[in-house]
């Protein structure tokens, strides 16, 4: 049998305070024009204005976490937390 592929996303995990189910959240595209992806890809990656930019820098996206997410298996709702803070200043 031929090896098929997949491609690996990014997910949030977090595990239900009511129910102790394991959910998985795909972060949230944001949909920033080219100037504004442009400066959160050098802020992330450290390049100053001056300095060139990567060939295929615009594959870059910028994701933000869901500000709720829901249980999938009993429905509770929670307020999301982000203990990262990377795209904090865009
Ligand atoms: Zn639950």
């Amino acid at each position: 049998m031929e090896d098929r592929e997949v491609e690996l996303r990014t997910a949030f995990y977090w595990r239900c305070e009511d129910c102790g189910f394991d959910n998985f959240d795909l972060p949230h595209k944001l949909d920033l024009d080219e100037g504004q992806l442009e400066d959160a890809y050098r802020d992330m990656n450290d390049i100053e204005d001056f300095q060139e930019l990567p060939a295929d820098w615009r594959n870059f996206e910028v994701c933000q976490i869901p500000a709720k997410v829901t249980c999938e298996q009993c429905g509770s709702t929670f307020l999301a937390v982000d203990d990262t803070n990377e795209i904090d200043d865009l």
